[in-house]
């Protein structure tokens, strides 16, 4: 069994389309989603209705819930916050519901995926350095536990009770314990604009880090003429 993880979508409908493309090429059996459809970009509504096609499970981010009251938007910066009035203003009944029916956590033939962290699921924590991710791993049963909502793909390792940080790693390793931020589909943060998911082979036991051109002009044009904050498609060339 082979899987695609994406995450961090932020309604950006021109990064999810490349990511999509690229992953009919890897061959995956299941795509899924690790929170943050909505938030940031122009199509939030194309980015759902994209999802709940081609996704087979999807866990909820804090935009997603934030943007249907679920969550508390004073929490957000400025930009954020703004973002998720305009795209709370264009979620209709059937968008709310798919948004609310969406779990924390959710786990898939021997591993778990979640937004933020196990010890603050909803509080949503993050996971930027070994220390946060040996709470994490305190809580974690499974070998391998995927997440998202830095935007910056990271793995953490658990071996003989030593936590170490790696930019990325192919193989899983019997016996260790794994940490596996997958990065951004649709506002990566790491330097590198291009648009980010992650292959995992089950039966292989590999992963793999993608990275895919889009065409980053016309999100931008699209988050300017929608009135949206210019940072917000000022930052996707550089990735920041
Ligand atoms: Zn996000």
């Amino acid at each position: 069994m082979r899987y695609a993880l994406i995450a961090d979508i932020h309604g950006n409908l021109e990064a999810f389309t490349a990511v999509l493309n690229s992953i009919e090429k890897e061959e995956v059996d299941r795509i899924l989603c690790v929170g943050d459809i909505v938030g940031y970009g122009a199509n939030p509504v194309e980015c759902i209705s994209l999802v709940r096609e081609r996704c087979s499970k999807v866990v909820a981010g804090n935009h997603d819930y934030a943007s249907i009251g679920l969550a508390d938007i004073d929490y957000f910066n400025p930009f954020a916050k703004d973002a998720l009035i305009w795209t709370s203003e264009r979620l209709g009944e059937e968008e709310i519901n798919y948004l609310a029916g969406l779990k924390l956590i959710e786990r898939e033939n021997g591993f778990t995926f979640l937004h933020a962290t196990l010890n603050s699921p909803r509080d949503w924590g993050y996971i930027l350095n070994t220390f946060d991710a040996a709470v994490n791993f305190e809580l974690q049963t499974d070998p391998v536990c995927f997440v998202a909502h830095s935007h910056v793909p990271v793995v953490y390792v658990k071996r003989d009770n030593f936590i170490s940080g790696h930019r990325f790693v192919s193989k899983i390793e019997p016996g260790c314990q794994y940490i596996i931020n997958v990065g951004s589909v649709g506002q990566p943060r790491d330097g590198d604009w291009r648009a980010c998911y992650v292959v995992y082979d089950l039966q292989l036991q590999t992963l793999k880090l993608r990275r895919v051109e889009y065409d980053v002009e016309t999100t931008q044009r699209k988050i300017l003429e929608a009135g949206l904050p210019q940072i917000l498609a000022d930052r996707l060339s550089i990735g920041r």
